[in-house]
């Protein structure tokens, strides 16, 4: 696919080089996602094999550099239907020798048979819902795994794909901090290469926001949440894993460049329901029902649900707002070479606003958050999207 301009700047939006497709199923519903995923309905999963290739068959065999195979659990596909899949894959996609190829995957779902195939046909990065290595917390979870089947998963696929990332919650209810310490240290003391944290959110519509609102489930205060944190950034960049970004932390060389090419704004393909796409100056929603998805698909009508056309303004504005969650931050006079809009005019204001609140720093063109703005992140970044 060729890269548009855009009608009234010139301005020609970037040629995606990166594909997202989504798996939705899962054994069950874990009480705090509000992920596009399907339980119990493994019946559609033919149903969905065909759709997604009806949908990739759209896309003229694009060239891409990332590829990211997420869900929903997409080892919870066997090992055939995974096969076909990332067949499919490597027809409709043409995948640069060096891409990054990740699959997200859950500890219970994989075994030595699974990770070869997925190593013989080039995955090279998995990504772990690992969450946490405690019983407790994994039962409050709603996880299906235990700690021992987390941690020798890490193993097995440290052994066949070599390169490791997982995921941790923390801030679960009842958790102290003490917990989390020991939580992060099992994980450090495994083979990864990047992690991903993320404090527990009760997202509306989630079993664990109706828990909540009856006064059944709460997380835990401000300050033990922001005392877990400080201690994971500590403690990751102690034992080689960086902050790069507000949630994740990496091994030199192996920062997430599928989610780089997102925080970029660099444009991406995506296929599956719910799943989201950024080409040429679209940004793009699928219905987010797996079985809305199936009709639509099988009736030869559109999957998207939303479909939003961005101006240069916004663009540049959501480079800014998403660039400035790398702990490295942004240059804005190469965002205004890049995007040809001057933020200093644009969004001179509320950088001025945020540095005289301590939250974000400057030298020269370079911005980036102060040690307190981090803490911030969310708010910072709507202050900049306007
Ligand atoms: S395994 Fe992951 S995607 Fe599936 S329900 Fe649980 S949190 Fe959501």
């Amino acid at each position: 696919m060729q890269s548009v301009s855009h009608p009234h700047s010139g301005w020609t939006w970037p040629t995606p080089r990166s594909a997202y497709i989504h798996v939705p199923f899962c054994r069950h519903r874990c009480g705090y996602c509000n992920f596009s995923v399907i339980a119990d309905r493994d019946d559609l999963v033919q149903p969905f094999l065909t759709a997604i290739d009806r949908e990739l068959a759209q896309l003229d065999r694009p060239r891409i550099d990332t590829l990211f195979l997420g869900g929903g659990t997409p080892t919870h596909l066997d090992a055939a239907q995974l096969e076909w899949l990332l067949q499919q894959i490597e027809l409709r996609f043409s995948l640069t020798d060096q891409a990054e190829r990740s699959v997200e995957a859950n500890p219970e779902d994989i075994d030595e048979p699974k990770l070869r195939l997925l190593a013989d046909h080039g995955i090279n990065r998995i990504s772990l819902g690992v969450q946490s290595f405690n019983p407790q917390k994994l039962k409050v979870l709603q996880r299906s795994h235990t700690a021992a089947q987390a941690a020798a998963a890490i193993e097995l696929a440290a052994k066949w794909i070599g390169n490791v990332s997982i995921d941790l919650i923390f801030a679960a209810p009842q958790e102290t901090v003490s917990d989390w310490q020991a939580d992060l240290q099992t994980a450090l003391d495994l083979p990864i290469n990047h992690l991903s944290t993320y404090a527990l959110t009760f997202e509306k519509g989630t079993a664990f926001w109706t828990a909540q609102r009856a006064g059944r489930l709460d997380g835990v205060d401000e300050a033990t949440e922001v005392a877990m944190y400080t201690m994971t950034r500590e403690r990751s960049s102690a034992r080689g894993l960086r902050h790069y970004e507000i949630s994740n932390f990496a091994r030199a060389g192996f920062r997430c460049r599928h989610n780089l090419a997102y925080w970029q704004g660099r444009g991406w393909y995506a296929a599956g329901p719910g799943a989201a796409r950024f080409v040429n100056g679209h940004r793009e929603v699928n219905h987010r029902s797996t079985t809305t998805y199936l009709k639509r698909i099988e009736r030869n009508e559109s999957p998207v649900a939303e479909s939003d056309a961005i101006t240069p303004l916004q663009y540049a504005r959501e480079r800014a707002a998403f660039g400035i969650r790398m702990i490295d931050g942004i240059d804005i006079a190469e965002l205004a070479r890049e995007t040809k809009i001057d933020l200093h005019s644009e969004c001179g204001d509320a950088i001025e606003k945020l540095m005289s609140q301590g939250l974000l720093q400057r030298q020269g063109n370079h911005i980036r958050l102060s040690e307190q703005g981090i803490l911030f992140a969310d708010s910072v970044a709507s202050e900049l999207l306007g």
